[in-house]
């Protein structure tokens, strides 16, 4: 059977993805994010759609779901953790919207309609659509992410983000036999440095800070990367609090220990971290060892609170442990030193450091996933630097998709 593939957004920049795809007078589509800047950006309009499917709840890939579900009530598959965390995604990017006097894309209505839409569905499950089956993979991204693999008279793989190695949280994914695969390459022409090392240095860094009468500021992705540091910092017997929206995602890890790699760590990390839960808690967490908070790119969150305490002594740090994205504050202060606080730039003068604690593969780890799971086209998503993989994977028929230019595929 063929199928007609289209890119909403998402096919050549990293944030808003969106794709469908077209199955006779069927049409389904394969996430639906925005990119969190100042405005945000949203993928171009979807058409009617029939069925949704959502590899994981980074609003790069979640955002704007409730706008397609709460109107066109189609069912949503994701695995359930991933939906519940949507949810938490879903309501801040609308609270968000609402306080920077944004057009609101969707109403609390439409999340509401989307979380009754949503079909749990995990790995090993397969679901019987019209002419295909689709079966879940772990993609080793964040807890309960998910490559779909849709299965028509062959077989086509969509990786959303991936990882292929192990991290704190997630085992890495593994390769799936396909004619076409659908692949993120977010690290193009790049490498991460040895994760252990990164984890040691790391530690080192928090030490070295607490040890000189400092305290370490760790703004952190809520899902995902709040978790994984709280268990690479667990064993330090500092005075350590957790703030932000990285706090109701724990909880819910902690409510799905299946999709971890290790249930166990996350809880004793959970006993190690306090909790800020009230404005005194917040005051006394400033005078703490180490916070970890959100958000992961310091534009908004408890974060920006903390700096504005924390920015004049030199004892402190603040270290960055995600993505910087362009046009982010994050990004902002790497490059000049500077960050926005109540919109005028100032200077930061405590210390900064950055740390690469990915969870995308990167180049050679998704050349190497390509060539493991051998298939005829390659379609390459969510990078700005897709065109450095043509010389490594050039046995492979590459698509590199244009946003709104649809192209056919036996299925
Ligand atoms: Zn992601
Ligand atoms: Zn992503």
């Amino acid at each position: 059977m063929k199928m007609k593939f289209r890119f909403l957004g998402g096919a050549d920049t990293v944030g808003k993805m969106g794709m469908t795809m077209e199955n006779g007078d069927e049409t389904y589509l394969v996430e639906y994010g925005m990119a969190p800047t100042k405005p945000p950006e949203y993928p171009l309009m979807a058409p009617r759609i029939k069925h949704a499917f959502l590899t994981h709840s980074h609003l790069d890939h979640c955002g704007m779901i409730p706008a397609v579900c709460g109107r066109d009530r189609c069912e949503l598959f994701s695995t359930p953790l991933t939906a519940e965390v949507g949810e938490i995604m879903m309501h801040d990017s609308l609270k968000i919207a609402k306080a920077e006097n944004y057009p609101l894309p969707y109403t609390t209505g439409d999340i509401e309609r989307t979380m009754k839409a949503v079909v749990p569905f995990t790995f090993g499950d397969t679901i019987e659509l019209n002419g295909f089956d689709t079966k879940l993979h772990s993609a080793g991204h964040v807890p309960g992410a998910t490559m779909f693999e849709f299965i028509g008279d062959t077989s086509t793989v969509y990786t959303g983000d991936i990882h292929t190695v192990r991290t704190r949280l997630v085992d890495a994914a593994r390769p799936v036999d396909c004619e076409n695969l659908f692949i993120e390459g977010t690290y193009g022409g790049r490498l991460h440095p040895d994760r252990k090392q990164v984890e040691a240095d790391f530690v080192e860094k928090v030490k070295e800070v607490v040890d000189r009468g400092g305290t370490a500021l760790i703004p952190s992705f809520a899902v995902g990367r709040t978790q994984e540091i709280m268990i690479i910092l667990k064993d330090l017997g500092f005075d350590m609090w957790v703030d932000g929206m990285g706090r109701s995602v724990t909880r819910l890890y902690s409510e799905y220990p299946e999709y971890l790699l290790n249930a166990k760590d996350l809880k004793a990390a959970k006993r190690k971290f306090n909790e800020v839960r009230t404005a005194n808690m917040r005051r006394e967490a400033r005078r703490a060892d180490v916070i970890v908070t959100t958000g992961g790119m310091l534009d908004g969150g408890p974060a920006l609170n903390y700096i504005r305490s924390l920015k004049d002594d030199p004892a402190n740090a603040i270290l960055l442990v995600g993505y910087q994205a362009e046009d982010t504050n994050g990004r902002m202060l790497m490059d000049t030193g500077l960050l926005k606080l109540d919109d005028e730039p100032v200077k930061i003068n405590c210390e900064l450091q950055k740390f690469d604690f990915s969870a995308h593969a990167d180049h050679k780890q998704l050349v190497d996933f390509v060539k493991a799971c051998d298939p005829t086209n390659v379609v390459i998503m969510h990078s700005e630097t897709r065109e450095m993989f043509l010389d490594d994977l050039a046995d492979y028929n590459v698509i590199l998709p244009s946003l709104d230019e649809p192209f056919e595929l036996d299925v």
